[in-house]
């Protein structure tokens, strides 16, 4: 059988190992054999759960920002409303469902998604039936126009690199062949320009990750903003600094072994928040501290929200479930503190919902 792992064993054999961002993106995107193009990758029957998935005031809640920067912009028509990684849509689902209410907003919005799996796009498309979407391949291709932006769980699917700091130098970790296993060689230490900065707050031996597709990425929604006015919403795990090994792959709720069967398992890497918040400078835009998500979604009211929820719960169960997703997503101890938002803006407009300090 012609395995994934037969596949990147076979093309290693012939040029050799190959980088952790390469390993990654064909692990992740595949055309036939990888993750996201194959597995039932969410929610309690998939592999991991993630916010939007774990109760709709997420969406609403990241819904509402985006519609009070739109006001506070001269509420713009038309402008874009976009999402790159959308998984099942429900992110998207609950943000129009909140932005509702508002007057003249759904009608100036031109909804696009970026999404690389033909499977999520179908359930995608299911999940939005009531709303006139499109997709796109990349970032690259979004329209000219104010820019409305959020992705939640997409940076951290962006394939790394990752290097181990040799006195002023880097040696870059790759993926070799190792008989029917894959295991990691290092390159001889060379200087690597994107990491000079690096050199100041590291040591002999740390290693730092390098997320080549960032850049590029941050760039294209930054400079809409810059250009056109809008606001964009990330969300993720990660931190201010990539510092150690923070590839890791999940299936089934449980970490596991990423070099063990390539293709079925979820792969990710902590997001650098600061190297979003360099290219958003560059850009021209302003970006807001980075917060937790916890602060981020009790700024943006998820307390009075859960409230209000409550009082039309239908039974003791669904209560309980309720107050433990407010707390699954909120508390420093689950979600609220490993995952981090931050907003990239146009310099002059107000600062962001869910950021005020
Ligand atoms: N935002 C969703 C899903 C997160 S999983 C949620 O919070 O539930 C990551 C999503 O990003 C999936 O939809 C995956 O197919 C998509 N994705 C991963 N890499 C991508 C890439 N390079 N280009 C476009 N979409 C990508």
């Amino acid at each position: 059988m012609n395995t994934l792992a037969d596949i990147l064993r076979r093309r290693i054999a012939h040029t050799g190992p190959m980088t952790l961002a390469e390993y990654m993106a064909e692990c992740l995107l595949h055309p036939e054999h990888g993750y996201y193009t194959n597995e039932t990758v969410f929610g309690a029957e998939g592999d991991f759960v993630t916010a939007p998935e774990i109760s709709q005031m997420f969406g609403e809640l990241l819904g509402l920002a985006l519609a009070q920067a739109w006001m506070d912009q001269g509420a713009p028509a038309p402008a874009v409303l976009a999402e790159a990684g959308p998984g099942r849509g429900t992110l998207m689902s609950d943000m129009l469902r909140a932005m509702r209410p508002v007057p003249g907003l759904l009608d100036a919005l031109d909804i696009r998604l970026v999404e690389a799996s033909p499977k999520l796009r179908a359930k995608q498309k299911d999940t939005l039936s009531n709303h006139h979407v499109s997709w796109l391949e990349t970032v690259r291709d979004l329209p000219e126009a104010p820019l409305f932006f959020v992705a939640n769980e997409f940076l951290d699917a962006l394939p790394i690199r990752q290097f181990v700091r040799r006195g002023q130098a880097w040696s870059e970790r790759l993926v070799r062949e190792d008989g029917d296993r894959f295991a990691v060689a290092l390159t001889e230490p060379a200087p690597f320009a994107e990491l000079d900065h690096r050199l100041a707050d590291t040591r002999d031996g740390d290693i730092v990750e390098y997320c080549p597709s960032l850049p590029f990425v941050v760039s294209e929604i930054a400079g809409r903003i810059a250009r056109n006015g809008g606001l964009a919403l990330l969300v993720d795990y990660g931190d201010w600094r990539s510092r150690g090994d923070t590839f890791q792959a999940v299936r089934d709720h449980q970490p596991v072994d990423p070099f063990a069967a390539p293709g079925t398992a979820d792969l990710t890497a902590h997001v650098d928040f600061e190297a979003i918040a360099r290219v958003a400078c560059a850009e021209g835009t302003r970006t807001t501290p980075m917060v937790s998500q916890g602060l981020f979604l009790e700024h943006l009211g998820i307390t009075q929200r859960a409230q209000s929820l409550a009082r039309a719960m239908p039974n003791p169960k669904a209560m309980e479930e309720h107050i433990a997703a407010h707390r699954r997503l909120t508390h420093p101890q689950e979600m609220g503190s490993l995952f981090k938002a931050i907003a990239i803006h146009p310099t002059g407009a107000p600062t962001p919902a869910g950021f005020e300090t």
